[in-house]
């Protein structure tokens, strides 16, 4: 990722995204804890086999990724909000930009319009979720780092 700072403001991808925002964790699919490491096994979301496969822990600051067992049922209603959000802005574009279509028409641009986000929705429902419930703490202040770091500073 290219960076672009000017050495005053915070780190800004060229999307405009702030390096360490929420936004960033949640559309980048960056680590809720520490927005450094990645979320998923697999960030492209399109490859369907591993799509919503969230890693055990953060590669970066090794937060676990679920706090408890079915932690991420959760996110089928952030899914489910995404996908009545989606549907109505396609709905509304149909409105817009082709009036003349029947109600049945629309209706089929928002049915395969919600097929072809439907894997890019469920990461986003995810990582919005993860963010819910995991603060942002960043890279240095976990309890496995600090205890890493006074082993590290006992066996010196
Ligand atoms: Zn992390």
């Amino acid at each position: 990722m290219i960076a672009v700072t000017n050495g005053m403001a915070p780190k800004a991808d060229l999307r405009g995204m702030a390096k360490h925002s929420v936004a960033h964790s949640i559309f980048r699919f960056k680590c809720p804890h520490c927005r450094e490491g990645e979320f998923f096994v697999d960030r492209n979301p399109y490859h369907l086999s591993t799509v919503g496969d969230v890693l055990e822990a953060c590669p970066v600051c090794e937060r676990k990724y679920t706090p408890e067992p079915g932690f991420y049922y959760g996110g089928m209603y952030v899914a489910y909000a995404l996908a009545v959000a989606t549907g109505t802005s396609i709905f509304v574009a149909t409105l817009v930009l082709w009036p003349s279509a029947s109600v049945g028409a629309k209706a089929g641009l928002v049915a395969v319009g919600l097929v072809v986000f439907a894997p890019w929705l469920y990461a986003l429902s995810k990582t919005i979720w993860a963010n819910l419930f995991i603060r942002y703490k960043g890279v240095a202040t976990t309890e496995a780092e600090r205890r890493y770091a006074e082993q590290r500073a006992a066996a010196r």
